[in-house]
């Protein structure tokens, strides 16, 4: 795909902070009608758009979207459905499949708050997903964003959505240069979305401008060249695109160290451990593991990791190699070691956490983080 760049020099003048206003009507009907014929052609096929009057896959669509990339999200769509394809299916359905179900995709205290949230809607509203933002509200992990997009898309209600693509296309629509962060801003901007809205068919215009924000208005060298609202986009006019949204401090990231151990029994088993019901990666399983404290090394670590064990296995004294993983907080280095167990070896780990001996065809069945399939790919599991 071509990006053009704008870089047209800024025209001089007074700062152009608090210039910007809200379309006047004949900008509104041209912004509406060019997007809506734009998003005819161009938007994507994706599996949930394909759903469109089922409000249940809207709903699974947009949690599985917090914070993930539509091309991440597809498959994981497309399996989850398929295995829980109603509300009802899902409020049944056992924690422990819902989290094998999300294991890779992240942040998963949506998985817990999308299967909490099925068994509300089916005790609350029969098994059909309430269709209103402020009933919407009351379920747990949806805030405005997602009951917006869940509303207007599934329902056709007159609700706005503002998520990081239409921020950056409407600063930019508008002439906002503030940093679209702050609470002020983020009240004009949606006040702005909504104003925007039309009549009917309000999910379409919302996806179109997500999709446009996703496709065209990017973040670094928008397509401003092949976009329909280019006549009416203010920071086109006065060549501020390289500036809008204004940017903000990176978030740090801490820098975390773990040892982990892969230990395995005669039969290839290896044994796994149930992280704490709170905190990163609450619920999953992973191989045992000791964070390093405050200047400890890995040596330190390694033998505070073996006597947490407590005999059921032996570690190997050098390491088997290294694995790193960025999130959004943290950069997280694993230094892996292997060990054995006898067959007979009970499965149990300290802090009476759960513990169990899984197979490597009993991967697929057992919660895990993405990272956690990056250690046990070092070891070849
Ligand atoms: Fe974004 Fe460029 Fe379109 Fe303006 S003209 S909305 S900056 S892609």
């Amino acid at each position: 795909m071509s990006r053009l760049r704008t870089k047209r020099k800024p025209e001089a003048g007074p700062s152009r902070a608090g210039r910007s206003s809200l379309p006047d009507t004949a900008r509104k009907r041209l912004i509406r009608s060019r997007l809506a014929a734009w998003y005819g052609r161009c938007r994507r096929d994706l599996p949930w758009r394909r759903r469109a009057d089922d409000p249940y896959a809207q709903l699974l669509a947009e949690v599985m979207l917090q914070q993930t990339q539509v091309v991440t999200v597809q498959p994981y769509f497309e399996r989850f459905i398929a295995r829980f394809p109603t509300v009802q299916a899902l409020a049944g359905a056992d924690e422990g499949e819902v989290f094998a179900l999300w294991s890779g995709l992240g942040y998963y205290s949506r998985a817990r708050n999308l299967h909490a949230a099925a068994r509300r809607i089916v005790e609350g509203w029969g098994g059909a997903v309430p269709r209103t933002v402020a009933e919407l509200l009351t379920l747990p992990g949806i805030g405005r964003y997602t009951a917006g997009a869940i509303a207007s898309i599934a329902y056709d209600m007159r609700a706005p959505v503002l998520d990081g693509n239409v921020i950056r296309v409407l600063t930019r629509l508008l002439g906002i240069e503030e940093d679209p962060r702050s609470p002020a801003v983020r009240d004009r901007l949606w006040a702005a979305a909504e104003d925007l809205l039309p009549a009917r068919r309000c999910g379409d215009f919302n996806q179109a401008l997500m999709e446009l924000g996703a496709t065209v208005c990017l973040p670094r060298s928008p397509r401003c060249a092949d976009c329909p609202i280019r006549s009416a986009c203010r920071a086109f006019r006065e060549a501020a695109v390289d500036r809008i949204p204004a940017g903000g401090r990176r978030t740090k990231v801490r820098a975390v160290r773990i040892v982990s151990a892969a230990i395995a029994r005669p039969d290839g088993a290896l044994l796994f451990v149930q992280r704490p019901a709170r905190g990163l990666w609450a619920g999953l399983w992973e191989l045992p593991s000791e964070e390093l404290r405050d200047g400890e090394d890995v040596e330190s670590a390694r033998r505070r990791l073996a006597k947490r064990l407590g005999g059921i296995g032996r570690i190997d004294a050098t390491p088997a190699g290294e694995v790193t993983r960025l999130l959004t907080h943290r950069r997280l280095v694993f230094t892996v070691f292997q060990g054995r167990a006898s067959t007979r070896a009970r499965a149990r780990w300290a802090d009476r956490q759960p513990a169990r001996w899984v197979k490597r065809d009993g991967l697929s069945e057992l919660g895990i983080s993405r990272a956690c399939e990056a250690v046990l790919a070092l070891v070849g599991a």
